[in-house]
């Protein structure tokens, strides 16, 4: 889908999920202005039709100033603070169009139908659910939220108090959580000092599982908590390091096991007890998981959190 199409079509007025529609049927503003009335009940209800054909009368606004809206809320409407639910949604005039013909940015809100609805209801001001100076402070603070959001420092905007359900997890949220789960021996303890090999290995699969799925199990498998993937993080740079830490992760263990299967580490496989024929392989794991570590912490200092101990400190 053409977001540019879309803003588009938006500038004039039209509802997302109208303009999605228009643009199925291969229909940009320029055709849907071109178009008459038997073309247009082709693809639309009639409903629709009057809608495309008051919009397409007036005049469009800046494509630059739409984007600008779109991106800082998120395709969102600012009264319902749900960035999740992609509901269809139409620009509104603050002040209204009537009065000022103001198009500028300031002017301009991103609503759902149902509080564009609300918004030009008749109601006595005193009682207007969704006054101007209600609808201006709602925008700034949610476009406020949605950055925070994208960088990885809020929670889900309107999901905030959501705390049970880790997929609203802030990034940084799930970060402490990650990084308490990480602070264990089989990351800071050096190779060679590792009591059971089987033990490390297995060690091993659960801070993977963590990083790529959230979810942290005791040694016994019992769930002790969960947060959001490293994949659902918000802040890019976040999300494809923890990607990059998985990956750390995942080569240590098949190094291990590749060592295993040469004969470099003499393993039993019952009691886990082991002794090294190849003497270069405790540095080697431990230098990995040390770099691994330091990916991690390049992570939690930017996010300001503690680092989190790699074998020889
Ligand atoms: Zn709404
Ligand atoms: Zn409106």
């Amino acid at each position: 889908m053409s977001r540019d199409l879309l803003t588009n079509l938006l500038s004039v007025g039209l509802d997302s999920a109208l303009a999605q529609k228009a643009l199925d049927a291969g229909l940009t503003l320029t055709k849907l202005r071109e178009a008459g009335t038997k073309e247009l009940k082709a693809s639309f209800f009639d409903n629709e039709v009057k809608l495309i054909k008051a919009a397409v009368k007036r005049k469009e606004i800046d494509d630059a100033v739409i984007l600008q809206l779109v991106q800082k809320c998120d395709w969102s409407c600012c009264i319902c603070w749900k960035v999740d639910d992609r509901v269809p949604v139409i620009l509104h005039h603050i002040v209204p169009h009537s009065k000022t013909a103001d198009d500028s940015y300031d002017n301009l809100v991103v609503l759902c139908l149902n509080h564009h609805g609300m918004a030009h209801s008749k109601w006595e001001i005193s009682r207007h659910p969704t006054t101007p100076e209600l609808i201006k402070s709602r925008k700034s603070e949610f476009e406020e939220a949605v950055a925070g959001f994208k960088k990885g420092t809020r929670p889900v905007p309107g999901r905030e108090g959501d705390g049970k359900d880790p997929a609203s997890h802030s990034d940084v949220k799930a970060l402490t959580l990650i990084a308490g789960f990480l602070s264990r021996p089989a990351v800071s303890r050096s190779f060679v000092a590792e009591g059971n090999m089987q033990d490390f290995l297995r060690a091993m699969q659960d801070v993977i599982r963590t990083l790529n799925t959230g979810i942290m199990k005791t040694r016994e498998g019992d769930e002790i908590d969960r947060t959001k993937a490293g994949r659902q993080f918000t802040n890019p740079t976040w999300r494809e390091r923890l990607g990059l830490l998985s990956k750390n992760f995942d080569s240590i263990a098949e190094r291990v096991q590749l060592a295993v299967r040469n004969n470099e580490l003499q393993l039993d496989p019952v009691s886990g007890f082991y002794s090294f024929n190849n003497c270069m392989l405790p540095d080697e794991i431990d230098a990995a998981r040390h770099s691994a570590i330091r990916l991690l912490n390049s992570v939690l200092f930017e996010a300001g959190i503690d680092p989190v101990r790699g074998p020889g400190g």
